[in-house]
Formats: structure tokens, sequence, C-alpha cells
């Protein structure tokens, strides 16, 4: 089965949208498409002595509401269709979380796992380099995303600064925390996707202390995920997934043990006491919550009749085709859409921007405590909204997000 596209699966979201809000045609278009986009070659010097030009894009996907925010993905089957959907997403993630920010998103097409340390350093130097004309801390401020790390953030800040001469520790967020970065950055994904839970749990009267969960992509909020929906919840994680394969336990999984397992090995597959499973049985497992955490296109109208989650987290961006949605809501699922679900990850880099404006660092707990708000706020004004209007929760985000973008676009003349 070929996956679909992500950017047509983000148009096509906005089409409903813009029907439920009776959009004027004119504005969704303009809504539908980039504002702009840079497509660049970056040439860099392999350890071998080679020379290799990698593809890279920086989508700037609307600034209305202010300047863009959105990661950087370095994966080897990136598009730029893929780029220009997670730009729009991100704009509509800034929205619903009320940030005062635009969306944009960037990708090198790259097998990071292939390259050195030296390559990947170069690779990333250079694409900042490249990009560097049309990013800036008020203009358009990248993040990790998949496969970009915290060392990553540190290596292109650093070639920007040295470009302009001075440390300009705003121009991205995500960094490791000696050299501007927030506390509370690296497990925000995760953390703000499980107070969305939490709040839906009160909701459907799930006791988290008894629930069970299977995490589909065990990385950076696929583990977080499940670590902290022990540690703030009790819940029991009986089943992870990598891209290499699946497990379950119907005894429990303890992520920290898993996670080492998996920087020892690579993998999460042959962890003792665990059995292998399909990625179709892992999404169909009886369990309370399914986090889908890997990549888009991962729940689709062939398996979503199977799904027997009561909830569906979705800390992966774009992993459920419209299809599938109107499947998972017909069967009463509750779905936590992605833009509302993994926003934590850029409301932590807000924070991470206001610390570095202000030159003055929070404790963890504050970034917590504004967390907890921000996310709440947003997952209770989506309920309200799908309530009102009697659609799906995916639907209801899109209209608190989009109405407050055009209203910043009328405000500003451009519609
Ligand atoms: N890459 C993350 C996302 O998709 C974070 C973006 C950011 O922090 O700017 O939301």
């Amino acid at each position: 089965m070929t996956k679909e596209n992500p950017f047509l699966v983000a148009q096509q979201q906005l089409d409903q949208c813009a029907k439920i809000l009776k959009l004027d045609p004119g504005v969704q278009a303009l809504l539908k498409v980039p504002s702009r986009e840079l497509h660049v070659s970056i040439p860099v010097k392999m350890d071998d002595g080679s020379l290799k030009v990698f593809q890279g894009f920086r989508v700037q996907y609307n600034d209305a509401k202010g300047p863009c925010k959105g990661g950087i993905r370095f994966h080897p089957e990136e598009t730029i269709d893929t780029v220009r959907a997670l730009a729009a997403w991100m704009t509509w993630k800034c929205s619903l979380l009320d940030l005062p920010l635009g969306g944009g998103k960037g990708g090198i097409i790259c097998n990071p796992k292939e390259l050195s340390q030296g390559e990947l350093e170069r690779l990333s130097r250079a694409y900042i380099n490249q990009v560097g004309r049309i990013i800036g801390p008020d203009k358009d401020i990248p993040a990790p995303d998949v496969y970009t790390t915290p060392q990553i953030m540190a290596w292109m800040m650093d070639e920007y600064s040295r470009g302009a001469g001075k440390n300009q520790f705003g121009l991205l967020t995500g960094k490791p925390l000696a050299i501007g970065g927030s506390k509370g950055r690296g497990d925000a994904t995760a953390r703000g996707g499980l107070y969305t839970v939490r709040e839906a749990a009160r909701e459907l009267g799930i006791d988290l202390s008894r629930a069970t969960i299977a995490v589909q992509g065990f990385g950076n909020a696929g583990y977080y995920a499940a670590y902290l929906a022990q540690e703030l919840f009790g819940s029991k994680v009986v089943a992870v997934s990598d891209s290499q394969g699946c497990i379950l336990s119907d005894d429990g999984l303890d992520a920290q043990k898993v996670a080492s397992h998996k920087a020892a090995t690579s993998t999460v597959c042959n962890f003792p006491g665990a059995r292998a499973i399909s990625d179709e049985e892992l999404l169909a497992l009886d369990v309370d919550i399914l986090f889908p955490a890997a990549l888009e296109g991962v729940i689709t109208a062939e398996n979503a009749p199977n799904i027997r989650a009561k909830i569906v987290a979705e800390l992966a961006n774009g992993p459920t085709t419209p299809d599938a949605d109107v499947i998972l809501y017909k069967n009463g699922v509750h779905l936590i859409p992605d833009f509302l679900c993994n926003a934590g990850g850029v409301t932590v880099s807000y924070f991470e921007m206001v610390q570095n404006f202000y030159m003055y660092y929070w404790e963890e707990e504050d970034v917590h405590k504004r967390l907890d708000q921000k996310m709440t706020t947003a997952y209770h004004s989506v309920l309200d909204t799908s309530r009102k209007y009697k659609i799906n929760m995916r639907q209801a985000a899109y209209v608190v997000a989009v109405e407050r973008v055009v209203e910043a676009m009328k405000l500003r003349g451009w519609v």
C-alpha cells in the first residue's frame, strides 16, 4: 500500500474545516498553501574525502500570528510535501495553543544513522549556512524533530552565531541547557500529551492508575510517554515498538529498562521477558490508551476498524488518515489529535524563546505548571468546540486554530 501524501491529507483536513466555518473561498485558498519555501542543495565533505550533495527544505507556512516556528527533520524519506504538511500543522498547533507564533518546518533528505558525528555536524552547519538567510530569532525559529537532537541544535546555533558575529541563542529552541536551553524541554512533547490524556480520562471515567498503554514508536516522545505514564499515573505499558519491530508483555514493560536495552542493541526487539508481535497486532491491542508516536500515515482505513483503544493520543504528527478519522469517530474512540496532543514540545520551545529574550531562566516546576495550564486550556477548548458543533476532535481543533489565524489575517488586511 502506498502511503497517502501528507500534504494532501493536511489540505483535505483544512477543506473540511473551511466547510464547517463557511470560510471565504479566497481565504481557504490562501490557507491551503505555504507562504514561502526555500529548497537548498547542501554540499558536505564526507569522511572518505568524497563530496556528497544533500537536498534540504525550509517551509514558512503562515506567519500572520507571529514568526514561524517548527522543527527540522533528518529523514531518508523526507519530501517537500511532508515538510509542507508539517509546516501547516505547526501553524494550527501554535494557534491552538495560543502562542504568538506562526508555523514552519524544515527537513533534509538523509539517513542520520549512516552518518558519522563529523558528517552530521558538517551537514547541520551547512544547512544553516543555506537557510540562514530566511530564518532568525524574530523571523523563523527552528527546533528538533524526527532524528534531530539538542547537539544538532547546538551546532546550528553556533554556525549562525559565527555568521552574525555574536551569540544568537534565540535562533532556535531545544538547545542543550548549558547554552540557552529550557528546563523541561526534553520530555515536553510527551508530558504535554499526558496532560491532555489526563483530562480525557477524567471525561471518559478512566482510572489511569489501572490503565494499560501501547506505544507505537519508541523515540523521544514515545519513550517519555511510556516512562511518564508510569511515573505520573502508575499506568501499565504493555507494548512498545520501533522501526525494527514490536514487543508485548502482559505484566508490563519498564520504560527505562527498555530504553537501556535499546541503547545497547539499537532496538526494543528481543527485550528479555517480552514477546514479539506485529505492527498490526500492536495497533489492535485491547488497551486503554494507544500512543502513535512515530511517523505519519500509520492508522489507515484498513486498520482503524481493528483499533480497540479507548483513547488514541497522537504524539506523532499526522499518524491518522482522514478516512481512518471517520472510522475511529464512528467507533467511539476518543482521539486527541496531533496538533493538540503533541503541542507540549513547541509550547516549551516558546517558553525557551521567552527565557532567551529575557536572559532569565525558570525552574523546572514553573515550566511544568505553565505547560499544564496551556495544554489543559487547549484540550477543553477543543472538547467544548467538538460538542458545540457535533464534530470530531480533529475538526474541532481545526476550527479553534483556523479561526484565530483568519482573525489575524483579517486584522492585518491580508484577506
Ligand atoms: N518538532 C516539534 C513539533 O512538531 C517541536 C517544534 C518546536 O519546538 O518548534 O511540534
